[in-house]
């Protein structure tokens, strides 16, 4: 008999949080999880959903242009901003009410508050002090502002979701993930967008291929882009007649603009401020990052820790296995507990107008790795372009081990590439070759075929 209040208390119910928490219950532990804000988080409350939600009303705009070459008379398409706004909260409140149930079925105990972890087994939760056998840190990330003299002026992703009006005139600042997908939902709505990174180059992390494709067709949506520009300044305007204060944004190099939001997406940080977390001798990283070993055990044994707050690879999915992991290596028995976690092939997706998707190494990290690789590159119109009149382009790369054959890395910027690039995923998991590439029959007329039917290398 467990002398402790629970077998795993979990602190902080988003993606990775619920689901070690879930499956340790049903793997027959005694399970808590305390959380602060909301459930679901930052993937369903302002993340991943909401921002699909508003990539879709974004796509919108195009689609109704595009219908006109299609032989459709559209009048002039009216968005109204309240009512995506009102739709998407709903939307919100079913998933964080399903999340509940989910956890109520499962028997976990939902405890509400802030959660200090006070030693190896103890965490208070307000007025009450817990006991645990093992307690799991899943508090995830925050958003970090870049500092520069009137930053104050300026919102982070978090208030994005929940602007009481569309921004006739939006500046973006940085060149990551969340920059381009919000700029892209912005410019899809109707603001008038400024992109501003202070590199040369869109989404540094991935294939360089990628990113300078991106600001092409972000521009040719009408996008302002500007490269290796910095924020120096935010001056705070009048307020005009819609009570909008509109900002002046001072650059690099002297120019400044005016924008009625400005939007700072310069990075995530961990979430264990105010946690205890030192004090209870749990290491962390110089940005406040949770260290954790293969197991995801922190320098404290009891004490396990996964998701953003580890500093990783920030993506839910990513959360949901390492949750996984833990759930399984503490709780299941039989063979199959020892779940190991494996970050090679992990695919993903930016949600950008047009979408990009990728798997396995970029070019630069295939060279470094392998003595000869070959790559295979195409950049088409979709069909769906010869009538739409966009003059929108596809762009499609596979890397390939020159030695063995085996496909390296998959990159797509084109409609629908998440969807396209999951089932490339599987092949690059089963260790595909070129070979079994081409031997895999197209499904015409798609876009996807041409991943099978590129022929000639370009290198
Ligand atoms: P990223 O790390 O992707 O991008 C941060 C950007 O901010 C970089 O371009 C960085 O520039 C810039 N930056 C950082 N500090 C400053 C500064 N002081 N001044 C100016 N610019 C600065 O972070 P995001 O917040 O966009 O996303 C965080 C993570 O969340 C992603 O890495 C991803 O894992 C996850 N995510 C996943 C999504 C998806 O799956 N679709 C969507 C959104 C987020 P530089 O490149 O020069 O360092």
């Amino acid at each position: 008999m467990s002398t402790y209040d629970y077998d795993l208390l979990t602190i902080g119910a988003g993606s990775g949080g619920v689901r070690a928490s879930r499956f340790a219950a049903q793997y027959g532990a005694k399970v808590g999880i305390v959380e602060q804000q909301y459930l679901g988080g930052t993937c369903v409350n302002v993340g991943c959903i909401p921002k699909k939600l508003m990539a879709y009303a974004a796509h919108f705009h195009g689609e109704v242009e595009d219908a006109r070459g299609f032989g459709w008379q559209v009048e002039k398409a009216v968005f109204d901003w309240a009512t995506l706004i009102a739709n998407k909260d709903v939307e919100i409140a079913r998933l964080n009410s399903v999340y509940r149930r989910l956890l109520d079925g499962s028997g976990v105990d939902i405890l509400d508050g802030h959660a200090v972890i006070e030693d190896a087994h103890t965490v208070l939760v307000g007025d009450r002090r817990l006991t645990s056998a093992h307690i799991l840190i899943a508090t995830g990330g925050k958003p970090t502002a870049a500092e520069f003299p009137g930053s104050e002026y300026a919102i982070s992703s978090d208030e994005f979701f929940h602007l009481d009006a569309l921004p006739a005139r939006s500046v973006v600042y940085g060149g990551g993930y969340i920059a381009v997908e919000l700029a892209s939902i912005l410019n899809g709505l109707g603001s008038e967008v400024t992109l501003i990174y202070r590199g040369a180059q869109l989404l540094r992390t991935m294939d360089a291929d990628l990113g300078v494709f991106l600001v092409e067709e972000m521009r040719k949506k009408g996008m302002r882009v500007l490269l290796d520009t910095r924020i120096e300044a935010i001056d705070a305007g009048e307020q005009d007649s819609a009570g909008c204060a509109v900002r002046q944004v001072r650059l690099s190099g002297g120019a400044s603009l005016d924008a009625d939001c400005v939007l700072l997406a310069t990075g995530r940080a961990p979430n264990t401020y105010g946690l205890g977390l030192e004090a209870a001798g749990v290491t962390l990283k110089p940005n406040g990052a949770v260290i954790v070993d293969d197991q995801f055990q922190t320098s404290v044994p009891s004490i396990h820790a996964i998701g953003d707050v580890i500093d990783r690879i920030a993506l839910t999915p990513v959360a949901l296995a390492e949750g996984m992991v833990v759930a399984s290596r503490l709780f299941k028995k039989g063979a199959d507990s020892a779940r190991e976690m494996s970050y090679d092939n992990v695919p993903t997706a930016v949600f950008s107008d047009p979408n990009i998707a990728t798997v396995g190494l970029t070019e630069q990290q295939a060279r470094e790795r392998f003595d000869d690789i070959r790559v295979f590159k195409s950049s088409f119109k979709a069909l769906r372009h010869t009538l739409s009149g966009r003059d929108e382009k596809t762009l499609m790369k596979l890397l390939v081990d020159a030695k063995t054959d085996r496909v390296l890395g998959v990159h797509m910027v084109g409609a629908d590439a998440g969807e396209i690039v999951q089932g490339f995923a599987v092949a690059l998991q089963c260790g595909a070759t070129k070979a079994q590439f081409d031997a895999t029959i197209g499904i015409h007329p798609t876009s996807a075929e041409e991943f099978v039917t590129m022929r000639t290398p370009i290198d």
